[in-house]
C-alpha cells in the first residue's frame, strides 16, 4: 500500500485590513464643547521692560556720546528743555555733561525710541513733559 502523504501548506495569510473599509466622514464638526481657557495670552504689565534703559551708558559725557551716535538725528530735533537749543547742541558743548534734564531727556528718548514711537511723537511727548523753559 502506498501511503501518500499530501502535505498541504496552505499558509495563505489574507491579511484584511479593515482600516481600509473605514470611511472617512467627510464634515467632522469641530468639538464644540472645547472649552477654551479663559487665560489671555500672557501679555506683558506694561512696564519699561521693552526697552533696555539698562542698556545706556551712565550719565554724562558717556550718555550724550552713546546717544549722539545712536540717534543723532533724533536728537538734533528734540528740544533741550533748559537751553534753546537742541539735545544735539547740549550734547556737544551747550550744556554741561552734569545738566540733569539733559541727560534724563536723553535717556527717555532713546527708551521711546527703542519702543519704536515714531520721531514725531517723540519730540511731541518730550515738549509736554519738558516744556522749554522760557
Ligand atoms: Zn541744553
Ligand atoms: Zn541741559
Amino acid at each position: 500500500m502506498n501511503a501518500t502523504r499530501i502535505t498541504r501548506h496552505s499558509t495563505i495569510l489574507t491579511i484584511v485590513i479593515a482600516g481600509a473599509a473605514l470611511a472617512l466622514a467627510a464634515c467632522n464638526s469641530p468639538d464644540k464643547g472645547t472649552q477654551v481657557g479663559g487665560d489671555t495670552p500672557s501679555t506683558p504689565s506694561p512696564s519699561r521692560t521693552t526697552a533696555t534703559p539698562e542698556a545706556l551708558p551712565p550719565d554724562g559725557r558717556q550718555l550724550f556720546d552713546f546717544l549722539l551716535a545712536k540717534i543723532p538725528k533724533l536728537v538734533a530735533k528734540v528740544p533741550c528743555s533748559c537751553c534753546p537749543y537742541s539735545l544735539a547742541q547740549c550734547y556737544r558743548g551747550a550744556c554741561p555733561t552734569s545738566c540733569g534734564p539733559c541727560n534724563r531727556i536723553g535717556r527717555q528718548v532713546y527708551k521711546w525710541h527703542v519702543q519704536g514711537v515714531s520721531d514725531d511723537d517723540i519730540i511731541s511727548r518730550v515738549k509736554i513733559r519738558w516744556p522749554r523753559r522760557g
